[in-house]
């Protein structure tokens, strides 16, 4: 759509929606007009063959214009589109009013009973017109009434009486305001409809942005459930859960599965030679570098203090062993070991997952070859099962 107002509890259509039977309105009303005048030129046939009418009343003349000017309005509303519907509903309204005139005018007898006419005029203009339009409206058809009386008073000057007449005024005077009076009740109470769905639509605009500003709390919060706040990467809490679940899931379905403990080494001397906070700083970079080297499959975790758990799946044991010897090649390289304030190692004990391992066993086995590496003089990685 061009552009979306906000959904207002779906009783409001888009802006596009909205245009379009917009646009659809003149070519309704042409129809409608089209129709109107068929049917009103079909009494007006059978009314000069019964002799309601005077037989010399030039329908075609009468009927031919209101059609031609109906037809013109469409056309221009067609080709000058954007202009509001209410302005183009009153010239065929107009029109209209003057079309049934000249029809009264050549009635015999059942002129006064064409007067409802009028008011079917102005049930169309009590919901297309503004309200300044439907008065505009109410006083053609006064006019137009005033001005029929004229005539037939001239017409029958001797025998005409004229309290009848005054009668008959003062009716449609009546009916006339009480269509203005409906009128704008109507449109009071579709300024209050349009206002209410205002607040609507604001209020659900209000709670759907309350509501994104929840799921990014949540998101935020989950997030914060699962990582480290240091370093970024997962937190020990998270790493268990994941370590148990790839556990259960290798004893239903046996697939290789690797879990390594890595330890920096001598980390304590860059707290004490450079202050905790350069030794942080150290942490968040060895895990970033680590974490940049693994596949998306590969879970990487802090397990606490300088310490990480790093679970491998799918990996035979030389490919596990490849993946360590990349980490630590990765923390020898100049590049990196240029960043630091001084160089890093790590030692690591790896363990390949046996069946009927429990999670908690590949861990203590995973700890006691890098208890072994340490042992052995650390920057290197032992495995379990050597
Ligand atoms: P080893 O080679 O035997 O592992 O020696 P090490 O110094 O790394 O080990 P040790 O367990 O003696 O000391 C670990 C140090 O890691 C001590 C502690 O202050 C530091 N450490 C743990 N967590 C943090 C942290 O979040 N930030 C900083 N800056 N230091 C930490
Ligand atoms: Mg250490
Ligand atoms: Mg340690």
């Amino acid at each position: 759509m061009g552009s979306r107002t906000p959904a207002q509890g779906g009783a409001i259509l888009d802006t596009t929606t909205e245009d379009r039977l917009r646009q659809r309105e003149p070519l309704q009303r042409l129809r409608l007009g089209l129709y109107s005048y068929l049917l009103l030129w079909a009494a007006t046939l059978l009314g000069i063959r019964t002799g309601l009418l005077q037989a010399d009343t030039p329908h075609w003349l009468l009927f031919g214009a209101a059609l031609l000017v109906t037809l013109l309005l469409a056309l221009q509303s067609r080709y000058c589109p954007g202009r509001d519907p209410s302005t183009l509903a009153f010239p065929h309204l107009a029109v209209a009013t003057a079309l049934v005139s000249a029809l009264m005018y050549y009635a015999n007898e059942v002129r006064d009973m064409m007067m409802f006419c009028y008011f079917i005029i102005m049930t169309f203009g009590l919901f297309t017109l503004r309200l300044r339009q439907l008065i505009l409206l109410a006083a053609l058809i006064l006019c137009c009434a005033g001005l029929l009386d004229a005539l037939e008073w001239q017409r029958q000057a001797d025998n005409k009486a004229l309290l009848p007449t005054l009668a008959q005024l003062s009716l449609l005077i009546g009916g006339l305001a009480w269509f203005i009076y409906i009128g704008a009740h109507l449109r009071l109470f579709r300024r209050r409809e349009r206002q209410q769905q205002l607040r609507l639509a604001a209020q659900q605009q209000h709670l759907e942005a309350t509501n994104q500003r929840l799921r990014d709390a949540l998101e935020a919060l989950e997030q914060m459930a699962i990582r480290d706040p240091l370093t970024g990467i997962y937190n020990r809490r998270y790493f268990m859960e994941r370590l148990h679940q790839e556990v259960a899931r290798c004893q239903r379905h046996p697939r290789p599965l690797h879990l390594a403990m890595l330890d920096l080494d001598h980390f304590k001397r860059i707290n004490d030679q450079y202050g905790h906070p350069a030794g942080d700083r150290v942490l968040e970079q060895v895990a970033e570098i680590l974490g940049s080297l693994l596949r998306r499959t590969d879970l990487l975790a802090r397990y606490g203090g300088e310490e990480f758990a790093l679970l491998l799946v799918d990996l035979s044991d030389s490919g596990a062993r490849q993946v360590l010897a990349r980490l630590q090649q990765r923390l020898a390289d100049p590049a990196v070991q240029a960043i630091l304030p001084q160089p890093v190692t790590f030692s690591a004990g790896v363990a390949a997952w046996r069946p009927n391992d429990s999670a908690e066993q590949l861990i203590e086995r995973a700890d006691q070859a890098l208890y072994a590496a340490k042992h052995a003089g650390r920057d290197r990685v032992a495995s379990a099962d050597d």
